[in-house]
């Protein structure tokens, strides 16, 4: 089956622009082709790519790096890449945790951070902590440098502001967890491996100087639309109140009954799955609280 007739591994970012640019829309973009080839083979390779521009040999596109107060995650970054960081285990544990259940090893191996943004779907567990993180990225669109906000990147259920045969998404930047600030992400599965979610959750919370009330929250439960996105109305009754378990139960409580998904054959019954909201937001708001009252962090559910 073939799947490409032409594979180029441009070394900059002008260089995959301008491999892009020469086949004018007829080439695509490919990290590490863990959606991509997935889906070329499932139509059978009858109508394979003229060209693909693999990104992974990008230096600058495959690095995590910290600028000042922002961390910085290339989009050619594996989830690998992000598991085996120190730097983002402390500071965006939420992402670590995310990017440690994609899959399995092979998977998270040649995965990536951007593909799983640039795919677009609404339950991509990279994607869920991003969006708790209030992450923006970095894209080049119509030959044109851009930021926007994560959530802007997702037009609707697999359509991404990037048009992969002609932009590029570069990175994504975010606020490392200050002090009395932490993050979490925990996820229900079916116990059998390749299904897909029941629902992701990732949270970041930030706590008075005293740990022990809330002064901010970020929470992303996916997938509840068609697109990743937050609840506002439970984020905002976290504000002020006290960072105690009766709290956690009220919060979870609430997120149960304001957030409504849908059913899903693949995944579960909307009452299910409205079920787990409340137990998903409990745990995972309880860990980012522990996280943030103590300090210690040890990232959990992470696969070797
Ligand atoms: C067995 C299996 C299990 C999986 N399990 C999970 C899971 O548990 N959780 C989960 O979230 N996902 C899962 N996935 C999906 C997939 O592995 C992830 O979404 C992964 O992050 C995709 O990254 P990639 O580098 O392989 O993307 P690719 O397949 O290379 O690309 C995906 C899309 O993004 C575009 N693209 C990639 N990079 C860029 C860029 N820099 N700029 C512009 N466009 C770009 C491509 O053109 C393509 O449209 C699984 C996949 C498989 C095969």
């Amino acid at each position: 089956m073939k799947l490409w007739e032409h594979y180029h591994t441009p070394t900059t970012v002008d260089g995959a622009l301008a491999l892009l640019a020469q086949y004018a829309g007829q080439a695509r973009v490919i990290a590490g082709g863990t959606d991509l080839l997935v889906d070329a083979r499932a139509e059978g390779g009858f109508h394979p790519y003229p060209a693909l521009v693999d990104i992974t040999r990008i230096p600058e596109l495959c690095a995590v790096e910290e600028d000042g107060d922002f961390i910085t995650v290339g989009a050619g970054v594996t989830h690998t890449q992000i598991v085996k960081s120190s730097l983002l285990a402390r500071y965006a544990t939420c992402l670590v945790e995310s990017c440690g259940v994609v899959g399995g090893p092979q998977v998270r191996n040649v995965g990536t951070l951007g593909g799983n943004v640039a795919h677009a779907l609404p339950a991509g567990d990279g994607t869920t902590s991003l969006v708790a993180l209030d992450a923006e990225a970095d894209i080049v669109k119509d030959g044109q440098p851009r930021r926007v906000p994560v959530q802007e990147m997702f037009l609707g259920p697999g359509q991404s502001l990037v048009d992969s045969t002609r932009d590029l998404l570069l990175r994504f930047r975010f606020h490392r967890a200050a002090d009395h600030e932490a993050t979490a992400f925990k996820r229900i599965m079916r116990p059998q491996g390749v299904a897909l979610p029941i629902l992701g959750c990732a949270v970041w919370v930030r706590l008075d100087e005293n740990r022990a009330t809330f002064e901010a929250a970020r929470i992303s439960i996916a997938p509840v639309g068609p697109t990743p996105g937050r609840a506002g109305e439970v984020e905002q009754a976290l504000i002020g109140q006290p960072a105690a378990d009766e709290t956690i139960t009220r919060i979870a409580e609430l997120a149960q009954s304001t957030l409504h998904p849908r059913t899903s054959k693949y995944r579960a019954t909307a009452d299910y799955r409205r079920e787990m909201i409340g137990v998903l937001v409990r745990r995972t708001l309880a860990l980012a609280v522990k996280r943030a009252q103590t300090g210690d962090i040890v990232p959990e559910g992470v696969g070797a």
